[in-house]
């Protein structure tokens, strides 16, 4: 039986990036670039004003106060200005391009305007306040790096640099299908004995929020007909993820039938809970994550062992996020022998995570799930863990966004190390 590593291993080992596609702007955000794109021009296009002030040059400046007649305006996407003579400034406003002639910028905060002249007491440095051709990004440099995730502030580049198409991996589309006479679909009013098909939703809101498209294919029931033809159905996506009939019950039939089916199965049960059950297998490349029935077990596996193996299918080069260290704050008791992910509460003290237990951790138990921020992963060997323990955490929400009323000024200034920092 393969550990939680070992099978997580084996399933990234059975998935590669799904091929490319060229997307408009607008639709490429949170996908990933599938080449390099090199900037087209340089940015800034052409040297222009970091600043509201006067266009001068430089050496008229040199004796102070500069008195400078003013021969003209230009304001941002201005053009049609001829030469600057010597002696004389061009009010400009910021982004404007400079006009020939110049070669500094002086803020209007510097200058005293008297009709049509301007006092300028201080001293100007050549390319003061001017946003030089290029120095941002010079043509032909690389904007963005295949494997990229691309976020707003890559959205914003690629904008400026006029690519409204983008080459990006395939989203993965990825089959959901429950399996179970009990379930009924989302919308009937559950009779004796059924319950809702909840873990496709859940299953298909994680799919979506990893940035893949869910295409949901229902319920199959407990007969081998009605799998196969579920199943086959499934095949058609990118990946099929199953839930529940994977244990070793009577009525547990899709290991079965995916044998049936020819799918080559690379491992079935995994030392670790929830989530023992899961099986991993592939046909014709396609991944077959076939999940534990219950809720938890459902979006845990899936959160572990699945997500990752989507986001390598899309073209992520980072797939995997690492545990973070906490602090537990209650006692654990536990089976000794298998990786136990218990769902836990976070509180922030002194910049540590501190876990606390959010309830019943039966796996069945879906409140427990729905209050907890984090999983924390005690040790196969384990049967107590105590209070107190450095543990591993699993963050399943951002447990550093906190109420506005909490926020306080920090209370002690740290020493940092000096740096010149050259903003503006
Ligand atoms: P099974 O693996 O088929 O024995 O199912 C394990 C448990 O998960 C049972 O209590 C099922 O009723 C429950 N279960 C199975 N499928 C779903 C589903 N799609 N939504 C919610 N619960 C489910
Ligand atoms: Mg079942």
């Amino acid at each position: 039986m393969p550990t939680f590593q070992e099978a997580r291993n084996v399933i990234l080992s059975h998935v590669r990036p799904l091929g490319e596609e060229t997307v408009p702007l607008m639709e490429a955000l949170g996908r990933v670039a599938s080449r390099d794109i090199a900037a087209p021009w340089d940015m800034p296009l052409f040297d222009n004003s970091g600043m509201d002030g006067y266009a001068v040059r430089a050496a008229d400046c040199s004796t102070s106060p500069a008195h400078l007649s003013i021969s003209g305006f230009l304001p941002a996407g201005g053009t049609d200005q001829a030469s600057v003579e010597a002696g004389c400034a061009v009010k400009i406003m910021t982004g404007a391009p400079i006009p020939n002639g110049c070669n500094a910028v002086v803020p209007i905060e510097e200058a005293q305007q008297v009709g049509d002249h301007v006092i300028i007491m201080g001293k100007v440095l050549q390319r003061q306040h001017i946003r030089i051709k290029g120095a941002d990004v010079a043509a032909g440099a690389r904007i963005l790096a295949a494997g990229t995730r691309i976020r707003p502030a890559e959205m914003g580049m690629l904008a400026a640099m006029g690519q409204a198409l983008v080459p990006v991996h395939r989203k993965a589309r990825v089959a959901i299908l429950s399996t179970g006479d009990e379930l009924i679909e989302l919308g009937e009013m559950p009779g004796a004995g059924k319950i809702i098909n909840s873990n496709a939703i859940s299953l298909a809101a994680a799919v979506r929020e990893c940035g893949a498209e869910p295409v949901l294919i229902g319920i199959a029931r407990d007969d081998i007909a009605s799998h196969r033809e579920k199943m086959l159905e499934g095949f058609a996506c990118d990946a099929l993820i199953t839930s529940a009939g994977v244990s070793a019950g009577d009525r547990d039939l899709v290991r079965e039938v995916m044998a049936q089916l020819g799918a080559r199965e690379l491992f079935w049960k995994i030392d670790m809970k929830p989530g023992g059950p899961t099986a991993f297998a592939t046909r014709e490349e396609k991944p077959i994550f076939s999940l534990p029935g219950n809720p938890v077990s459902t979006m845990v596996t899936f959160e572990l062992l699945v997500k990752p193996a989507l986001y390598r299918m899309m073209g992520h080069e980072k797939v995997v996020r690492p545990f973070v260290k906490g602090i537990l704050a209650e006692d654990a008791h536990k089976k000794a022998g298998k990786l136990n992910f218990i769902r836990v509460t976070i509180k922030k003290r002194h910049g540590r995570y501190l876990a606390y237990c959010a309830g019943d951790q039966h796996t069945g138990v879906l409140s427990t799930m729905t209050r907890c921020d984090a999983l924390v992963a005690l040790p196969p060997e384990a049967s107590f863990v105590p209070a107190g323990s450095e543990v591993d955490i699993v963050l399943l929400r951002d447990v550093d966004l906190i109420k506005e009323e909490h926020i306080r000024i920090a209370p002690a200034p740290m020493t940092v190390e000096r740096r010149t920092l050259n903003g503006n």
